[in-house]
């Protein structure tokens, strides 16, 4: 026999959770809510994890979702530290890590992602981290502040950025040993990709392209990274940014179905294949819209705007998750990017790359289908617009900075 019952249940203390907790008391919600997650902090932001926190400009305060007292006051019950071992979709009750057993009416998923862990040879030394949690944030920044060289292995957003905040805010030597050529490639192509990376290596940041990881050595700490290319690089810490894989732990015991990219499947409403039972975040996996196929995003504003949709659609209110993926990033205060997407295509530049002042609208069988800027917030509304009504506007225009974007 279940010991209690919770209007909404919402598994995860992330962001996507503690985002949907929010706006189903602002959409009126009256009934019970209990939020349960695992790490010991109450929900906060990780975006500042690899940039203001790791640099020691923001204090753990400034990054929590909410001041401890607000969860109190909106009657949210916090179960931190406390996981979610089993859920029982067909008598919606689940076990928890205490031992309790709660009934639910209905609930949210929102596990998240963990980071994928690469398992070469010494991979378990010292000095070898991965971030995504408070404590790693911490912990890299003091074992960076003892160490000769950090070894950033990954040119995605993870490894620009922790080099970006560990150059910037202690002067730290560091390099960056990455799969593809140059960073941030994959996501926005060479020539994008390219200007980050002339950010870095204009702020003292080494760049090894073309290198897959071999193995680390050292007897205790890690002392050296080496490629399978050969390269061998002295570092005594090291922090690995190689991708998330989605939370599906509970989902796949629960017997929720999965999608291709491995994240709960939902609908375009964020229902799981069980009625009732919502995904958000990271590990969800949604049949978009905009986009027309189904799509998983490791974004915050992802995470955020979707924990809004969850709640309306836990209130019945049938409402599709059609907002057009946002994201950002930021090189310290080198320079900082925003994107709405994803697409894909060539990318076509407004402005100029050289000076660091440029939107480059990915174009895409003549759509556009993403665009990414630096210094020109502005643009971003255009390219959304583009977006959402599949525009096929002129190339030429696009790239001519006469053109008035409004206008296309
Ligand atoms: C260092 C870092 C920097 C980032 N920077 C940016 C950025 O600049 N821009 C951007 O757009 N995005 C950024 N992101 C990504 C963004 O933070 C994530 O997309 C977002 O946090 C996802 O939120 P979520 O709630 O879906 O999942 P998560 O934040 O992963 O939260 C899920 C939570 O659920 C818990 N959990 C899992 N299983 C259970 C269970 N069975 N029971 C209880 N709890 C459970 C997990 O422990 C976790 O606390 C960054 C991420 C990291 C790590």
């Amino acid at each position: 026999m279940a010991a209690r019952f919770v209007d909404f249940l919402l598994i995860g203390g992330g962001l996507a959770a503690a985002n949907c907790a929010r706006w189903l008391r602002e959409e009126g919600a009256d009934g019970s809510i209990l939020l349960v997650g695992r790490e010991p902090d109450p929900p906060y932001n990780r975006p500042p994890l690899s940039k203001g926190y790791m640099q020691g400009r923001e204090s753990r305060d400034e990054v929590l979702f909410r001041p401890d007292e607000w969860w109190e006051e909106q009657r949210i019950e916090l179960a931190v530290r406390t996981s979610v071992m089993n859920v029982d979709l067909s008598e919606r009750v689940a076990t928890l890590s205490n031992k309790d057993e709660v009934r639910f009416d209905k609930a949210l998923l929102a596990t998240g992602a963990n980071a994928r862990r690469l398992r070469v040879d010494g991979c378990d030394l010292d000095g070898i981290h991965y971030l995504r949690v408070f404590a790693n944030s911490k912990t890299i920044r003091e074992d960076a502040a003892q160490a000769e060289r950090v070894i950033l292995i990954g040119g995605s957003y993870i490894g620009t950025e922790v080099a970006a905040s560990l150059a910037s805010s202690q002067g730290k030597a560091c390099a960056i040993v990455m799969l593809e050529d140059v960073t941030l490639e994959r996501q926005f192509g060479k020539e994008v990709g390219g200007f980050f990376q002339g950010v870095l290596e204009d702020h003292g940041v080494e760049i090894h392209g073309g290198q897959e990881l071999e193995r680390f050595e050292g007897s205790d700490a890690v002392r050296k990274v080496v490629t399978k290319g050969g390269l061998e690089l002295e570092g005594d810490c090291v922090v690995i940014g190689a991708g998330v894989l989605p939370e599906v732990t509970l989902a796949r015991s629960a017997g929720l179905e999965l999608g291709e990219a491995g994240g709960v499947k939902c609908s375009s409403r964020l229902e799981s294949s069980v009625p009732g039972i919502y995904a958000a975040g990271d590990v969800c996996e949604y049949d978009s819209p905009i986009h027309g196929r189904p799509m998983r995003i490791e974004h915050w504003d992802v995470a955020f705007n979707q924990g809004k949709t969850a709640a309306l659609n836990l209130l019945g209110r049938e409402t599709e998750h059609d907002v057009i993926p946002y994201f950002f990033s930021d090189l310290a205060d080198w320079s900082s990017m925003e994107y709405v997407g994803p697409g894909s295509g060539e990318p076509v530049i407004r402005g100029s790359l050289e000076d660091g002042n440029f939107t480059a609208f990915y174009v895409d069988d003549d759509r556009v289908t993403a665009a990414l800027t630096v210094g020109r917030s502005d643009d971003l509304e255009h390219a959304t617009r583009f977006i959402k009504e599949r525009s096929t506007p002129d190339r030429a225009a696009l790239a001519d900075e006469g053109t008035d974007l409004g206008s296309l």
